[in-house]
């Protein structure tokens, strides 16, 4: 099955009562048994839920992997992957990592004897060199935010397998219509569904998607014994969400591309930050591993005065001052005062990430309005 079939079918059966085409919302917390223990594989919904399991079943089917869990939201999920370890093991992380993944790590698993190394995955050699015998997970996330560094996820796979320790991978930015972690050696996927996935800014929830079955059933037992389940109207939006991800990405990309290439050309842009453009860093990467090339893009004003970037974010009519990303409507944010306020500015600036960058979300309005808009929120 090709991807936008999959989209639309995989995991969804027609209702086995009614025939409804749409997977009902099982809004029950508990299903009655025959007899002691005699019952339809349903038993109490933060176990198992019907609705739920559609969505993972969908989920997993898009990721090319076999198994799939649903969280109440993205960081839940990463949440449950982190209680696979005891204290004294150790993770190797990227540096420009999602603002609440760096926070988890640090603010509350730390507290548990868990020690987090933080390094810049772009080069491959800053990995192997942190890897010991107490290494249990690599986790990166590509592209990264707010700066779209690729790493490539085939070369961390590689060491992973070599050390015998996990590679987690955070699909969030690039969805599996633009990269299948899984297919490049990646042990587990991990997405925050409110952003493309669900892709109407209406959800927030979280997934784990994976082939190997024993652990699957270990973030399995995870998932029901600490209990950051989702609810079944939730998983019904994202369920509805999913099968228009193809058209929707597909759009992202052309928009992304158009946008990415008038502010290249623009006077009054010092630099873009976009895996499509040929001169990105990680370019070569991207188009390895990446089938397009998405629609989140970071850009740097000439002068690079904060005041210029807040006074551009205010013009702004089609592009919403926002958190989050990924929903049909273009989104803008400030990195510096907003995502990524708590990180101490000497810092920012040695990852790049300076006082005027802007960070864009192109959603999937006509390009024509969103450049407009670029071009009067920027002036001359
Ligand atoms: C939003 C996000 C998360 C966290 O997901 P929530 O659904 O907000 O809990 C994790 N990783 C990335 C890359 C994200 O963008």
């Amino acid at each position: 099955m090709k991807f936008g079939t999959k989209a639309i079918h995989a995991g969804v059966e027609p209702d086995p009562t009614t025939g409804a085409i749409m997977t009902p919302i099982y809004q029950t917390s508990t299903y009655v048994q025959k007899s002691p223990g005699d019952h339809k594989g349903y038993e109490y919904s933060r176990t198992h839920n019907p609705t739920r399991t559609a969505l993972q079943n969908a989920l997993a089917a898009l990721e090319n992997g076999s198994h799939a869990l649903c969280f109440a939201s993205g960081m839940a999920a990463i949440d449950a992957v982190i209680k696979l370890l005891k204290p004294g093991d150790e993770v190797i992380a990227t540096n420009d990592l999602y603002g609440g993944t760096y926070r988890i790590f640090t603010k509350i698993f730390q507290n548990y004897g868990i020690k987090f190394h933080f390094t810049n995955m772009s080069d491959l050699g800053n990995v192997e060199a942190l890897v010991n015998e107490n290494t249990r997970i690599i986790w990166l996330e590509t592209p990264t935010n707010p700066l779209l560094n690729i790493i490539d996820i085939k070369g961390c796979a590689a060491i992973a397998k070599k050390h015998n320790v996990l590679l987690v991978a955070d699909n969030t930015f690039a969805t599996p219509y633009l990269q299948t972690p899984l297919d490049l050696g990646a042990d587990i996927v991990m997405h925050s569904l409110t952003k493309y996935m669900a892709g109407h800014s209406d959800v927030v929830m979280g997934a784990l998607i994976m082939k190997d079955a024993d652990l699957a059933q270990e973030l399995a037992f995870i998932q029901n014994a600490c209990g950051a389940t989702p609810g079944p109207q939730d998983c019904f939006l994202v369920l509805r969400g999913l099968k228009t991800l193809h058209i929707r990405m597909e759009r992202h990309c052309q928009n992304g591309r158009k946008v990415a290439e008038f502010l290249q050309n623009h006077p009054k842009v010092e630099k873009v930050f976009w895996p499509g453009l040929e001169e990105h860093n990680n370019h070569a990467v991207a188009k390895e591993q990446m089938r397009d090339f998405g629609g989140m893009i970071s850009f740097v004003l000439k002068g690079d005065r904060q005041e210029d970037a807040i006074r551009t974010l205010e013009r702004f009519h089609y592009f919403s001052l926002a958190e989050s990303l990924g929903g049909v409507e273009s989104l803008c944010g400030h990195p510096a005062s907003m995502t990524h306020a708590s990180i101490p500015r000497e810092e920012r600036m040695k990852a790049g990430l300076s006082d005027s960058l802007i960070r864009l979300s192109v959603g999937i309005e006509d390009a024509e309005d969103l450049i407009a808009d670029l071009e009067q929120a920027i002036g001359s």
